[in-house]
């Protein structure tokens, strides 16, 4: 079973599973998130079309990568999910990618210590987040893209290791900067999480195959996520057949980083990255560059499935 916010479902449910994704994003800090400064209403009107759209071609789960501080809403994720039909599974956890010295992590987060951290997200996973009753699906971290980890990202990443083998939930954890991968995984070896327990999100951000297949070969996730704000797709293909020759296609997995309804200061426009571009144009391109349709979807259902479960 698997925790989605309308409740567990079972893991043969999941279908076509898209592993990161957004709707809202808050980008002004963990506090002023917290204010909520939309309606659910103005949320859904502007990203279900999107949302059905990727549902219409097939899509049926959507792994929402937003955690607490980021703008993770479950009024929101709930209402999405009755609204288009597809599973949604939220996440625990915190994030602190970009630059932003825990500008996105809530204030008590930054003063716990890691044993107060790892109860708190233990805590969501066994009895629900808040009074809600809708559990996690997965532990969400974003850290060392300075190409250090910050103390602060050290005590979320023990953290998130201690919750993930009290739990079973996979860390799904932004790193887009590779040469902070391997004192990431030092980090996790420290406390004993397995290998398959975490999936590097961003893989693909510098695409550093090196760093890709000595740290799949050791047994992590590699998600190649940043499709859905790519401007093109070249990099894509070599990569994949790379993987396929070394036979590491069963651990790599798929997602956009596509949304968002964004919260942000200022009033530059970033447009909406829609839910379906994955088959719209993702797939198609791939096709035609040599990759079999079946080794995707086999990416997207039976891969998505068994890391999740
Ligand atoms: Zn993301």
């Amino acid at each position: 079973m698997i925790n989605t916010v309308l409740g567990p479902i079972s893991e043969n449910d999941l279908g076509l599973t898209l592993m990161h994704e957004h709707i809202v994003v808050d980008i002004t800090g963990a506090e002023k998130s917290l204010e909520k400064s939309y309606t659910v209403k103005e949320v859904v009107d502007y990203v279900l079309p999107f949302l059905i759209d990727a549902k219409n071609k097939g899509c049926q789960t959507i792994v929402e990568a937003t955690p607490l501080g980021l703008g993770r809403d479950l009024d929101v994720l709930v209402e999405c999910s009755k609204r288009s039909g597809l599973n949604i599974i939220t996440c625990t956890g915190a994030w602190d990618g970009a630059d932003v010295k825990g500008l996105s992590v809530p204030q008590d987060i930054q003063e716990m210590t890691i044993v107060e951290v790892t109860d708190v997200w233990t805590k969501e996973f066994e009895e629900g987040i808040g009074d809600t009753g809708i559990k996690p699906g997965f532990i969400k971290l974003a850290l060392g893209d300075e190409g250090v980890i910050f103390p602060l990202q050290e005590k979320l990443l023990r953290a998130a290791a201690r919750t993930s083998n009290k739990t079973g939930m996979i860390i799904a954890c932004h790193i887009w900067e590779s040469s902070s991968l391997p004192l990431a995984i030092k980090i996790i070896e420290d406390e004993n999480l397995p290998y398959d327990r975490f999936i590097w999100v961003h893989a693909d951000g510098q695409m550093d195959m090196e760093k890709i297949l000595e740290y799949g070969k050791k047994g992590i996730w590699l998600e190649f996520d940043t499709i859905g704000a790519a401007e093109d797709f070249i990099k894509f293909p070599p990569a994949i057949k790379k993987l396929h020759e070394e036979n590491l296609i069963s651990q790599l997995l798929f997602g956009q980083d596509s949304g968002s309804f964004w919260i942000k200061e200022g009033d530059e426009d970033w447009p909406m990255r829609p839910y379906a571009r994955f088959f719209n144009e993702f797939i198609p391109y791939c096709v035609k560059e040599g990759i079999s349709e079946e080794l995707i979807y086999s990416v997207i259902t039976e891969n998505s499935k068994r890391v999740l479960t």
